[in-house]
């Protein structure tokens, strides 16, 4: 397969030369399904095309970000409008304000926020505003949730961590890992134990997990978590740089009706720019410098460029109808996914909400947990990223990364996909065990 990829190959040794793995975030390398990353020359769409010109129907979308999909016009224009302005100022300018405006419009649990360039900043800044806020130091994360690769998040962290089976990483001082205790996800109890043993200063949960594959909670955890926090004092953190504008326009929070104290964002917000945000209770941000006590800052935050394109985006996401055009394009995915794969007993099984989506290689469609998820079909999969890709659709390599479908998916992009994974349910049917 690899070797149609001649130019990517060339093009890969190359970087390996000078690039740890080749590449600048570890996923890309394709490592868990034994291959190599393509290497892309331009995308339009819901296509991504690579330097060889060959053109992929792309469920990765950037991990998130493309939920326009790709080079949409406004966005374009609205950065090509803000960059002869310049690039960076690095003082004020109004749309920074008009882009927190636009965020709270969706998410009005965050009354006051500060925009960032990633959202590992977001989160890393959210749990040092916690911690200063509450004066403790211990925060509870979730097994498989990835919040960023902050050295405080960095424990049993979700997707690319799972991918490559590194439980932390070494460079974390023990001390760090110490003040993060972690808890099982959909699991009350789990996260109850520790409250009884620590002062704790915040939970960080993704509402619905995007780091290993897809799983949503359940409402009585997520308000189990808000009963909690509320109880002892301690901050809940949602962590929706992922489901943020994604599974709904005021994201897992809106979806489920529960107002976590903080939110972080990024990806969406940023249209494909470098973004993030975190924000919450104004009584809570306030301790921020420069008019509270909790540093934080940065020399690109709230870049214009950066802003140009998220105003641009969430402006298009606010269009009656457009969450249901969404929800119906992902729905024909992951509901076409499960019959064909019933129809040939294939342990395989969608789910979604919005434009998000999850595959599981499991027999059983009922998954909760790290634990539930990480029992998947793993040569299954394989077989499947393969199989797909030399049909001309991108998914995501590796089984613990969810899927992104976008506004610019057509039916016949669906169609193509399921036709083709049609043919895969049949070969595989017929492979040596
Ligand atoms: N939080 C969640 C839920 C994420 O999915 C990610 C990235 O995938 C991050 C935080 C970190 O964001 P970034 O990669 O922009 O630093």
């Amino acid at each position: 397969m690899m070797s149609l990829f001649k130019k990517s190959t060339q093009l890969f040794k190359d970087a390996l030369s000078i690039i740890p793995g080749g590449v600048n975030s570890p996923v890309r390398a394709c490592k868990n399904v034994d291959s190599q990353p393509l290497f892309i020359k331009k995308a339009q769409g819901p296509m991504i095309e690579t330097v060889e010109g060959d053109r992929f129907i792309d469920y990765v979308g950037s991990w998130g970000p493309m939920i326009l999909g790709h080079a949409n016009p406004k966005v374009i224009e609205a950065v090509q409008n803000a960059a002869p302005n310049g690039l960076s100022y690095g003082a004020p300018t109004e749309s920074e304000t008009l882009l927190a405006e636009k965020i709270q419009n969706a998410f009005p649990s965050m009354e006051q926020m500060r925009l960032v360039n990633s959202g590992t900043e977001a989160t890393m800044s959210a749990i040092r505003l916690a911690r200063g806020f509450t004066g403790r130091n211990k925060i509870i994360k979730f097994k498989g949730c990835y919040h960023g690769h902050a050295d405080a998040l960095l424990v049993e962290a979700g997707s690319g961590l799972l991918t490559h089976d590194i439980p932390s990483s070494p460079g974390v001082p023990k001390g760090t890992a110490e003040e993060t205790l972690i808890a099982n996800f959909n699991d009350l109890d789990s996260v109850k134990k520790h409250f009884q043993t620590h002062a704790i200063a915040a939970i960080i949960i993704e509402p619905i997990a995007g780091n290993m594959n897809f799983i949503l909670s359940s409402q009585s955890f997520l308000q189990g978590l808000r009963d909690l926090c509320d109880q002892h004092g301690s901050l809940l953190i949602f962590d929706e740089v992922m489901t943020g504008f994604r599974v709904a326009h005021g994201g897992a929070q809106a979806h489920y009706g529960i107002t976590p104290d903080l939110t972080t964002l990024g990806k969406i917000i940023g249209g494909g720019m470098p973004m993030g945000a975190f924000g919450g209770k104004k009584a809570i941000m306030q301790h921020l410098a420069p008019i509270g006590p909790v540093y934080q800052a940065g020399t690109l935050s709230g870049n214009p460029i950066a802003t140009a394109a998220g105003l641009a985006t969430l402006t298009q996401l606010e269009q009656p109808g457009f969450y249901e055009s969404l929800s119906k394009i992902t729905q024909s995915l992951t509901h076409g996914i499960n019959q064909i794969a019933a129809k040939h007993q294939l342990p395989c099984h969608a789910n979604s909400l919005g434009g998000m989506f999850g595959l599981y290689w499991t027999h059983t469609s009922k998954i909760e947990s790290f634990q539930d998820v990480s029992q998947y079909d793993h040569s299954l999969f394989k077989h499947f990223y393969h199989f797909m890709l030399a049909n001309k659709c991108y998914f995501a390599p590796s089984a613990y990364e969810a899927g992104f479908v976008s506004i610019t998916h057509s039916q016949a992009d669906i169609d193509h996909t399921l036709k083709a994974f049609e043919q895969f349910c049949q070969e595989y049917a017929t492979l040596p065990a």
